[in-house]
């Protein structure tokens, strides 16, 4: 499902919800989130964001917001003794470009022009979502659960899993869906693969190969991990840009990007998962 704001409604955001750490198949059906349906000729990156190019810090990072709707929350007092958001935010919206993107010339031309993310902390249930706003979808708001924050144990692994969370929902504002075609199993595989690749697995996370390749989340990010392994760095940013450039239609999508089937793949991913005493019913 994809959710596109509507200028004449009130915001409902449903878009994407992360499983809570403590019990990830408990969360919703992974859906496809409001990526803006642009291709390189409307991607261009305006003049203003490229001026904010840091010292090292090659990608032009959009405006970063914060709005905490309830400090009296417990949660808001841990979010904030937790991280320094600012800095957080920051080096996250870098690492999320970096593992999609090449360089920052590449991004250029390739990459959605988000120009602001508002992170949002309020009370509500599931874990986090990210959406367009109202009026613009290359300003993103990302709503992420007070209780949430609240509930994390132990508090050892709030900087980590505060850290995780916010990098899988900045995936969904710098990835491509194929205009809105992608399975949400892949959307969510994306974006879990690059808090793997960042480091910010949780603990509970553990290579398994029951089900279906597109089951989303660390599943499909290890699935996809094992590709990008077998065909070099850069397989998973090969993918986000073949979703950038044509609507996804799986037996040509993965044929004409690693020769042969998904399902062939996933195939070899288990026998090589099993044959290192993995668990495999594929
Ligand atoms: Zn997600």
């Amino acid at each position: 499902m994809t959710v596109r704001p509507q200028v004449t409604q009130a915001p409902k955001p449903s878009a994407v919800f992360t499983p809570p750490a403590s019990s990830p198949d408990d969360g919703p059906a992974p859906s496809a989130v409001p990526i803006p349906d642009r291709t390189a000729e409307s991607a261009d990156t305006p003049a203003d964001s490229a001026s904010k190019l840091g010292k090292g810090d090659p990608f032009p990072q959009p405006r970063l917001r914060l709005e905490i709707r309830d400090l009296d929350h417990p949660g808001s007092s841990k979010f904030l003794s937790s991280i320094n958001i600012s800095t957080v935010f920051s080096a996250a919206v870098q690492n999320v470009q970096r593992l999609l993107y090449r360089s920052p010339s590449e991004r250029h031309t390739t990459c959605p022009p988000t120009r602001s993310v508002t992170l949002i902390l309020r009370d509500m249930g599931g874990v986090a979502y990210t959406t367009g706003t109202e009026l613009d979808p290359d300003h993103k708001e990302i709503h992420f659960s007070l209780s949430y924050i609240n509930g994390i144990n132990p508090p050892s692994r709030l900087t980590a899993e505060i850290t995780g969370v916010l990098t899988h929902e900045l995936v969904h504002c710098y990835q491509w869906d194929a205009r809105g075609s992608c399975p949400g199993g892949l959307i969510e595989g994306i974006a879990d693969w690059v808090r793997l690749n960042c480091d910010l697995s949780p603990p509970h996370w553990k290579r398994e190969v029951d089900g279906d390749w597109d089951r989303g989340y660390q599943h499909t990010a290890y699935f996809l991990q094992y590709l990008e392994t077998r065909f070099g760095e850069g397989t998973v940013r090969r993918v986000n840009d073949k979703l950038r450039l044509h609507k996804y239609d799986a037996k040509p999508f993965w044929t004409e990007l690693l020769g042969r089937p998904v399902e062939q793949l996933y195939g070899d991913y288990c026998s090589t998962e099993e044959a290192e005493g993995g668990k495999s019913s594929c």
